[in-house]
């Protein structure tokens, strides 16, 4: 057999997270018919089988030959969270190592969007967040990020019709496996979700964010700002000690250019760090001719920092103060307040409980 194949925690081929032409070349090499790899795969993408047990016009001998040689990835859920207030559901997922990971089900009047993570922790170091406090475990397999959208589509029984990496981990930081994971998303042999319905969020890791804008793709991206100029966002975000504001703009701007795609900007609002009129001000100079929406989030709080949420009448001061400068701007509709604990929490209370 080739042994190019992605492979999977256990060293055999991840057979989730290979294409239909890798498929079939697969197929081939362990001596089957061609049509196998077709009928294997929409099992995989389209029928979302549990296991090779569900693929009931797969002849037994070719699933062991697939047991041997290939991992089936599937995520068990161990926990939902369900908001009492709205349709929000938070879950975490365990891995076939015993990691887990969380994902996060939004339903809102024009469909159902899911929150997905792309590693497992996260080494980016932003002060607000509770995915970071431990680092980066590993990254997660193409098949991974797939299946906490699928798990989460039969669980629920929702059909889903937005994607955004904006759970715990870096997606540019696992870059090879985040591209996969969108050609197989956005294949219309699997599940076709149409690349605009798609946003991948940075914290802006400018080289990949240039490579993102070569790879002719329509999907949305979005990024994490937080601060007005370099030095309060070095204090937030360590990532900004490596690429100067203006970097992370000229490849935002970049990115549009090649893509025609929105851009948006998200501003963690955090109490008396960067809400003040002041920020405002400057912020509305910094975005001053690009095309883009900035996104207002009030802080999650999380136990082991001391930053507060920026009060609704600030957050609404400073809306308006960014508006008057003609930049478009929205404070995130709060999915799951009751539930909201900052993203990464959930896994975090779930690792200090064992
Ligand atoms: N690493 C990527 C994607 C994951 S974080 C990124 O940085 O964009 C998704 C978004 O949530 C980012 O904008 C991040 O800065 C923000 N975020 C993280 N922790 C938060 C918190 N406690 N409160 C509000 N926003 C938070």
């Amino acid at each position: 057999m080739e042994t190019g194949y992605i492979k999977g925690l256990s060293g055999k081929v991840d057979i989730k997270s290979l294409t239909l032409e890798e498929l079939k070349q697969l197929i081939e090499d362990l001596g089957e018919k061609a049509f196998r790899a077709k009928q294997l795969y929409e099992w995989m993408h389209v029928k979302r089988a549990r296991s090779y047990d569900d693929m009931t016009n797969i002849p037994k001998s070719l699933k062991e030959k697939l047991s041997e040689n290939c991992d089936y990835v599937s995520l068990k859920s161990v926990m939902v969270q369900e908001s009492q207030i709205d349709d929000t559901k938070k879950f975490l997922f365990a891995l076939s190592d015993g990691n887990v990971i969380e994902s996060v089900f939004m339903k809102y009047k024009f469909g159902v969007s899911v929150c997905i993570s792309s590693q497992v922790g996260c080494r980016m170091g932003c002060k607000f967040c509770a995915s970071t406090l431990d680092g980066v475990e590993r990254n997660l397999l193409p098949s991974e990020m797939l299946d906490q959208i699928y798990s989460i589509s039969e669980i629920t029984g929702e059909k889903v019709s937005r994607v955004v990496v904006m759970g715990s981990g870096e997606p540019l930081d696992n870059y090879d496996n985040l591209l996969r994971f969108i050609k197989l998303l956005t294949d219309e042999n699997g599940m076709n979700l149409g690349q605009r319905n798609l946003t991948v969020s940075t914290c802006g890791i400018v080289p990949n964010i240039l490579r993102l804008a070569e790879e002719n793709l329509s999907i949305n991206l979005a990024l994490s700002l937080h601060a007005s100029n370099n030095d309060k966002r070095k204090e937030l975000m360590p990532i900004a000690n490596k690429y100067e504001l203006s970097e992370v703009l000229d490849a935002c701007r970049t990115y549009f250019e090649k893509t025609g795609r929105q851009l948006t900007f998200e501003y963690s609002l955090v109490g008396d760090v960067n809400d003040t009129d002041e920020d405002a001000r400057e912020l509305a100079q910094l975005l001053k001719g690009i095309n883009a929406v900035v996104n207002l989030i009030p802080v999650n709080p999380i136990k082991e920092r001391s930053y507060k949420p920026t009060d609704r009448t600030k957050a609404l001061a400073f809306k308006n103060k960014l508006e008057k400068s003609r930049i478009n701007v929205t404070i995130r509709r709060e999915m799951g307040r009751d539930i909201d604990g900052a993203c990464g929490q959930l896994r975090r209370r779930h690792l200090e409980e064992k």
